[in-house]
């Protein structure tokens, strides 16, 4: 059995959504019917969207379902970003940055939280701008101080989108305490289905789809809704265990007596999250030894193509040198304690293993 700790590539269905998921798919209504079949489809979907806004603090009106974090954010761009520059952190998501090609990018401190000072100079240079912020990195867990940030957007007149993916039910998740313009958030990161997210806006803004159809979700997104997806989000939806912080950082601890560095230490992070750096050995040959002791971890931002890929974020921080030596390791809502004290013990193994192959090469050459 596969100790399973990549939570932030997907995270492990929970109980209740798959329960409701069964439920949903027994309806064979289409939301948009007027008969009886498509009122009870309809209301499921309604209620979902009123649990989704609650849990954030917005209005079940401003929800738009999609088909995740991805579309949520290009939407979003889409959308907000339509006559206005767009500036976005060097540490977004590729959901962003390949929604904003043409997007200013705003420098992080090393510590990987956004850039204020760099933030504030680019918003007085031009005209007004659409930034994207996230709230919490996929692959480190730096929490970036949306608050400061949306201050300096509204300073501005400049809209703020916060890709909130990640921080979904491991932080709280507030849309008028962040501040911000809009929220994507994706249900296949709390423990909800795959293929289900949701843009959501703190106000009305012009209907500008990226999808056109039968007038869906107020003209925002055409096609038949996702019910079993957007129900089973719904169901999803919780806070993960308070002790996933000490956990954390009781790996961390041990990881760094074996010679790691954890990146983003100074900032604020997700209580689920850590990226450990083991100079001089690649990820690639941790990820494979750490499988072969039962343990799933990824190498930076591995969500979607599953390839060790060079990381932008470790990049953006400083760590270039170290990018190819940085594991991610993400506490799911079902990860015990027991698993912790194991994982442990695997990477000390790892470490121990691989630091003296890599040291050995080096004497070597
Ligand atoms: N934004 C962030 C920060 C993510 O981590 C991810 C997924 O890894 C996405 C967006 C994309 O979400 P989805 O997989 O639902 O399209």
């Amino acid at each position: 059995m596969t100790t399973y700790l990549d939570a932030n590539a997907s995270e492990t269905i929970r109980p209740k959504a798959r329960a409701t998921i069964e439920a949903a798919w027994r309806l064979p209504g289409n939301p948009a019917s007027v008969h009886g079949p498509g009122r009870a489809a309809r209301a499921m979907l309604e209620e979902a969207r009123v649990r989704i806004a609650g849990f954030v603090g917005a209005q079940p009106k401003h929800v738009v379902f999609t088909s995740g974090g991805t579309e949520a954010d290009a939407m979003a761009i889409h959308a907000l970003g339509y006559n206005r520059r767009q500036l976005i952190g060097a540490t977004e998501h590729d959901a962003v940055r390949s929604a904003a090609r043409e997007a200013g990018i705003l420098p992080v401190l090393p510590d990987g939280t956004l850039d204020l000072a760099a933030l504030e100079a680019a918003l007085a240079e031009g005209p007004p701008a659409l930034v994207c912020a996230m709230l919490a990195n996929n692959e480190t867990g730096v929490i970036h101080p949306i608050p400061a940030i949306a201050a300096l957007c509204r300073a501005h007149g400049a809209l703020l989108h916060v890709d909130a993916v990640q921080a979904l039910g491991r932080i709280p998740v507030d849309l008028a305490a962040l501040g911000a313009d809009s929220l994507a958030i994706s249900a296949h990161k709390i423990g909800g289905p795959k293929g289900i997210g949701a843009l959501i806006f703190a106000r009305d803004f012009p209907t500008r789809p990226l999808i056109g159809g039968g007038g869906q979700e107020k003209n925002w997104r055409g096609g038949t809704q996702n019910l079993p997806g957007a129900a089973g989000f719904a169901a999803a939806l919780a806070m993960n265990p308070p002790e996933h912080a000490v956990w954390r950082d009781e790996i961390a601890a041990a990881a760094q007596e074996c010679g790691a560095i954890a990146a983003g230490l100074d900032a604020p992070r997700l209580p689920n999250t850590l990226c450990l750096i083991l100079p001089g050995v690649r990820a690639d040959l941790q990820l494979i030894s750490l499988d072969l002791a039962g343990y799933a971890v990824s190498a930076g931002a591995a969500c979607s193509s599953g390839k060790v890929a060079k990381s932008h974020v470790l990049e953006a921080m400083g760590l270039a040198a170290q990018a190819g030596n940085a594991i991610r390791v993400s506490l799911s809502w079902a990860t015990t304690h027991e698993e912790i004290t194991g994982f442990i013990a695997a990477y000390r193994d790892m470490a121990t293993k691989l630091l003296r192959q890599a040291h050995l090469r080096k004497a070597a050459s």
